[in-house]
Parts: structure tokens; sequence; C-alpha cells
């Protein structure tokens, strides 16, 4: 094949053989969030390069090195979303949603978009599920956001999860902490690479998330916030692992955690698992006070976390856990000839009126070939349409799985057939179920 284009460098395809489990993971946290009273709120893939600069933060390596940007035909400079916090306040925000009952509680199930070194579980277009508590100043917030995190992953089954959390306080203990940043810095400025430098005046913070070796060698040995909080902020921070601990969530303090995104303020989170390759986060969020009054809103304490879902797949197939089976169709018909055609199309037709998915032949195969393609698509019924069964107005419908045949009578007992064998085949299941339990009990 000499194709003229194939998919672009850190891209991947979700082919149908793999998307029931895409379909799994969406239905999970979908449903998972609207336990916590979580509806969903759609922004677009793009928006002006300045939400991300002012929200993400311009001295971060997403607005640095990551972002997706372009002038379009009007000559407006435009982002394509390296995360989903942004849109969805910026869209509580235009739209004032704050008016109504606070917080706001919104989830995204979205494609993000960052240029980075595509390996496993780093690509440059990703999907992220989060969530947004927008005006909600109590610890007990942050605890319920954390706790949403914790319980999309435990009703997935991914074991191995390490919850870490940390406090980078407010921009009133920020000030003492990011003068103590610079003053240890300062002393390792021939060995910082140019990126951190520029930072050192600027924000020093984002020094302690550099990826660079010696970057990250020389911030192992920095300050930590933890020593820095004012006293609201140390009395956010226990009390938000108070609560942890009475909704009997495990949390290590790792007060390394800064997070990669200039909103942030207090608590920060990730779970983390070590299966993940060189990256380990599965899911990072934490609280942004600032972030509405820095987009130009009212002051709305609010949080969040992102997840990012190929992740979770990766960790999901490396752990072999179960996804919901993708239905298979319900009956194959397999016509010989002109007129058995016609006819398929219609009892394929009634069939669909009903519910039941019935597929036929598109092909122009043979009897053979099309019984071969019917279990390969693991059709539970198949029906043989020949010259015989036109004529005598009756033909056999077969159970894939067992063999067994009925007869029906053309074209009216197709569809009462259909149900009545699927009752007989949930019957049986029960039937076996029961055998088993008894064997057991
Ligand atoms: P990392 O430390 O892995 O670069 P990050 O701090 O840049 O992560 P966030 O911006 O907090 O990540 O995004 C939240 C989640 O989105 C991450 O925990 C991760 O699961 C996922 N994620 C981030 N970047 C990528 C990417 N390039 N490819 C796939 N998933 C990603
Ligand atoms: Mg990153």
């Amino acid at each position: 094949m000499d194709l003229i284009a194939t998919a672009i460098k850190g891209t991947n395809d979700v082919l149908p053989s793999e998307a029931y489990k895409w379909h799994y993971i969406e239905k999970t946290v979908a449903q998972t969030a609207a336990l916590f009273g979580f509806q969903e709120i759609r922004t677009p893939v793009f928006e002006k390069t300045e939400l991300f600069e002012r929200s993400v933060g311009d001295t971060t390596d997403v607005v640095q090195k990551e972002m997706y940007t372009f002038n379009d035909k009007g000559g407006r400079s435009i982002t394509l979303r390296p995360e989903g916090t942004a849109g969805a306040v910026r869209a509580v925000l235009e739209h004032g949603l704050f008016n109504d009952a606070l917080p706001v509680r919104a989830y995204y199930i979205t494609s993000c978009y960052r240029y980075e070194k595509p390996q496993a579980g780093r690509l440059r277009e990703f999907h992220q599920f989060g969530v947004e508590c927008v005006g909600a100043p109590l610890p007990a917030a942050d605890a319920e956001i954390i706790l949403l995190g914790r319980m999309v992953l435990d009703r997935l089954g991914i074991g191995n999860v390490t919850l870490q959390i940390n406090s980078i306080g407010c921009p009133k203990c920020r000030a003492n902490y990011t003068a103590a940043l610079k003053s240890y810095f300062s002393a390792y400025k021939e060995q910082l690479c140019d990126t951190c430098l520029s930072r050192l005046d600027r924000n020093p913070m984002r020094i302690l998330d550099c990826k660079s070796p010696v970057c990250k060698e020389i911030a192992a040995g920095a300050p930590v916030i933890l020593d820095y909080l004012c006293d609201e902020c140390k009395e956010h921070f226990e009390a938000v692992k108070g609560y942890l601990q009475v909704a009997g969530v495990d949390y290590i303090v790792n007060p390394h955690i800064v997070r990669g995104l200039d909103y942030y303020t207090k608590t920060v989170f990730e779970f983390t698992c070590d299966q993940l390759g060189a990256q380990t986060a599965v899911c990072a969020g934490g609280r942004y006070d600032g972030l509405a009054e820095e987009l130009g809103g009212p002051h709305l304490p609010s949080l969040g976390f992102a997840m990012g879902l190929e992740r979770v797949l990766m960790l999901m197939e490396k752990q072999n856990l179960p996804f919901e089976e993708p239905a298979v169709p319900d009956v194959y018909i397999a016509p010989m000839g002109e007129a058995a055609a016609e006819q398929a199309m219609k009892l394929c037709a009634s069939l669909r009126a009903e519910g039941f998915s019935a597929l036929t032949d598109l092909s122009g195969r043979g009897l053979k070939a099309q019984m071969k393609y019917a279990a390969k698509i693991r059709a539970k019924y198949a029906l043989v349409l020949g010259d015989n069964e036109l004529t005598q107005g009756k033909a056999n419908l077969k159970n894939m799985a067992t063999g067994a045949q009925v007869e029906i009578e053309l074209p009216h007992g197709l569809v009462s057939a259909v149900y009545d064998a699927n009752i007989q085949t949930a019957f049986d299941d029960l039937n076996d179920t029961l055998e088993k339990f008894d064997k057991q009990s």
C-alpha cells in the first residue's frame, strides 16, 4: 500500500473493535460524576490564545513549549485546548452560571492537544475526563473532588494507585516562599536550564516542575512550600486531610507536588501509578481560587481535576481488567439470489424496527463465506434464505452458539422467533447461574 497520508505522530485511532473499551470508561466516569451531582459541559476545541496564557500561565511548560497555536485567516491567535479547565471556567463566567446556585458542578470528556515528545501514555492528542466545581471554598469540597477521582478509579477496578496530596498555599504564603526559592536557586544559576533561568525572576516555583534531570536534582533540595503556609492555608489543609481520613481514603503528603499549571492554590493532588512508564500521573488536580478573577470574573473559589483517559485505558489493559462487552448482532440473514436479497432487506427492516440488530450480505458472497462471516461477527442467530425457503414460505433460524434450529413461517414468524429465542437464551443463562449458585452453596 502506498498511502498518501498516515496519522500524525502522537495521535491515536480508536478502531471499531476497540471502541467498546472507550464507551465503558466514558460511561463509568459519567455515571460516577452524576453520583456527585456533576453535569456535562462541552466547550470548543479552540479558544483565544490569551485564555491559556492567562490561566495556565505564560511561564509554564504547557504554554511555553506545548501549545498548538496558530493564526486563523482573520489573523487571530487561536490555540487548541491543552487542558479543559480554562475553557470550562471561561464558559461558566461568560454564561453567568455563578448567578445560579453555587457550586456549579461540571464535568467533561474531551480531547486535548499538546506538542510533546510522544511515548507510551504521552500523546499529542489525548483525552481527559475532568471535573470542575466552581464556587466551593470549603475543605469539604477538596475532599469530595478527591473522593470522586478515587471512586472512578475504584469502579473501573484500577489498583496500585497512590493518592499524593500537598498544599501550595495562597498568594499570601507564596510571597515568602517565592523569595526563599529565589535565594535557593540563585546559587545554581550556572546549572539551571535556560527556561528555568528565565523563570528564576518571574516564577521560581515553576523550576520545581522542570523535567530536565539537572534541574530536578537541584529542585529536590529546595525549600518546601508546606513550611511557608499561612495559618488559613494550614488549617484548610489539615481539614482536607481530616475529611480524607474520615472517608477512609489513604493518601501520602508529598511536599514536592506543585503541578504544572499556574492557576493552582492550596490543595493539589495526583493519583499516581508506577505501571505507566516514564510518567506516573493518571489523574491530577487541585484548587484554583484565583482563576475566575484572573479571567475577569468575580471571586469564585473553585477546584477540579483531570484524568488522562489513555492512561486509564493503559492501566486497565495492563491490569487485565474487564470492559463491558460490546453488543453482538442479533441476526445475520444469508440470502441466495436476487429475490432472497430483497426478502432479506425486508426481514432486516422488521427486526430493526423491533430493536434487534440485523445484518445481511452486502458483498455478494456465497453461502459458505456468509456463514463464516456470521460466525466471525458473532451473530447470535443466522437465517439462510434460498429459493426453497421463498417458495415454501418457511426457513430455519439457527442458534449460532448451539447449532439448534427452529423452523419459522416467513415473513411474520421471524421477529417472534427471535424474541422467543432470546427469552429462551436468557432463561437458560439464568438456569445456568442458579445451578452454579446451588452447587456453591
Ligand atoms: P505530566 O506530568 O504527565 O506531564 P501534566 O502535569 O502535564 O502531566 P495535567 O496537565 O495535570 O498533566 O493533565 C492531567 C492528566 O492528563 C495527567 O495526569 C495525565 O493523566 C493526562 N495527560 C497530560 N498530558 C498528557 C499527554 N501528553 N498524553 C496523555 N495524557 C496526558
Ligand atoms: Mg505535562
